[in-house]
């Protein structure tokens, strides 16, 4: 069965040093009380060797934010998914609405970087999600399902469980406002549905669907307690190793 999973995602935030502390706070924590759900922290690319020599992976799965949509080559200031995964890293990030948002990615980009994260070995936490005005104009099914279509529907169905999937609506990222838990549950639903249709109903009950958008400790549990709502990609509250704790404590 599916995964409970607790992400953060830090963004571009903390030095080397302090991501180092975090890590370290992160696994004290955890080994002295057992998360009941998978954790993983999405650190800056320059934090990956480190934070992976720091932490029990069994305990603390690291992730990066994005990966490049090519192998190798001059592409410069790009991180292949083969260095990701050389740093000791076993996720990647993709699709988040930032990247979409200010570098442009669409979901032809984010196919390409899907396959190769797999074909690298790293497990991609793949966001969607809708924007205000697409939510206001009741289009966010059809557009997280042009999403997934788009970007994953091309893989097989084992591929296919290999992927996190994480709904963030963008309206709720960094806003401090946060879906409704039935407004989750609803979308969360719907997205599993769609798997269904696709690879049929195990598949799709393999699939972890985390939710994303201004969760913090006050809200987590009424989040997670909905049938289809396996966990949380966490932003901000994911810099605070007693918020970020708070949020596992949830489960
Ligand atoms: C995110 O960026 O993935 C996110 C959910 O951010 P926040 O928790 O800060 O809204």
């Amino acid at each position: 069965m599916r995964q409970n999973i607790v992400a953060g995602n830090w963004k571009m935030n903390k030095t080397l040093q302090e991501g180092v502390e975090l890590a370290k706070e992160l696994q004290n924590a955890l080994q002295a009380k057992a998360p009941n759900c998978r954790v993983i922290i999405g650190t800056p690319f320059i934090h990956l060797s480190e934070v992976c020599k720091t932490v029990d992976q069994e305990l603390i799965g690291v992730a990066a934010q994005n990966c490049a949509d090519h192998e190798s080559g001059a592409y410069t200031g790009e991180v292949s998914p083969e260095m990701v995964k050389s740093t000791g890293a076993s996720y990647v990030i993709l699709g988040h609405s930032e990247r979409r948002a200010y570098y442009h990615e669409d979901n032809a980009i984010l196919k390409t970087k899907v396959d190769l994260a797999l074909k690298n070995g790293l497990t991609p936490i793949f966001c969607i999600g809708e924007v205000l005005e697409e939510r206001e104009a009741n289009k966010h099914f059809e557009v997280v399902k042009s999403q997934i279509e788009e970007a994953l529907f091309h893989l097989s169905a084992d591929d296919f469980k290999k992927i996190i999937l994480a709904y963030e609506p963008v309206w709720a990222i960094g806003t401090g406002k946060t879906a409704s838990p039935d407004q989750a549950q609803e979308i969360h639903a719907f997205i599993r549905k769609t798997l269904a249709e696709k690879y049929g109903q195990n598949v799709a009950d393999e699939i972890s669907i985390l939710y994303g958008g201004s969760c913090k400790p006050s809200n987590a549990k009424e989040l997670f307690a909905n049938p289809d709502v396996d966990g949380g990609l966490i932003g901000g509250a994911s810099l605070k190793a007693d918020d970020f704790m708070g949020i596992i404590a949830a489960f």
